[in-house]
Order: C-alpha cells, then structure tokens, then sequence
C-alpha cells in the first residue's frame, strides 16, 4: 500500500534530476557535458548507432547544440579548429 498523501515529504525529495538533451526526459543517470545532460540509456544509443542508421541523423540534429558549445569554447580558448 503506497501512502504517498500521507507522506508528502517523500514526493519533495530532490534527486540530483537533469533533463536529457536527446530524449528531454528527466533522468538521474547520466554524463553532465558542460552545460548539458544525456542520460545512460541515450548515451548507449548513440554508441550503438551506425553513421548510416536513421538515428544518426536524429542524434546528430539533438548533439549540434552541444558541439556548438564545444566549438565556442575550444575557439575562445585555442583561438580556432574546426569541429564541424
Ligand atoms: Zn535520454
């Protein structure tokens, strides 16, 4: 028997929850790149996917925003290279 009206403070217990860049659900495991989260299930599908599967293009579309950050970066610190 779940008594979770009872128990409100069960349902305000904040776990360490970001929300994932590919699927945008919200997960507790996970790799933190810079400012984004990707969760373990979308980790090991991006591993597992070929360049020529669908999903590839799928998750290159959803990792743009994160090179994009990366190049920003790598640009201001090393002034240039190209990761595009
Ligand atoms: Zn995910």
């Amino acid at each position: 028997m779940l008594g979770l009206n009872n128990q409100g403070t069960v349902m305000n217990m904040e776990m360490n929850r970001s929300v994932c860049m590919i699927c945008e659900r919200e997960c507790t495991e996970g790799i933190h790149i810079l400012s984004q989260f990707i969760c373990t299930d979308c980790e090991q599908d991006i591993c597992r996917t070929n360049v020529d599967d669908d999903l590839y293009d799928y998750f290159v579309a959803r990792l743009r925003a994160l090179w994009g950050e990366m190049v920003r970066l790598d640009t201001e610190r090393s002034n240039g290279s190209t990761l595009s």
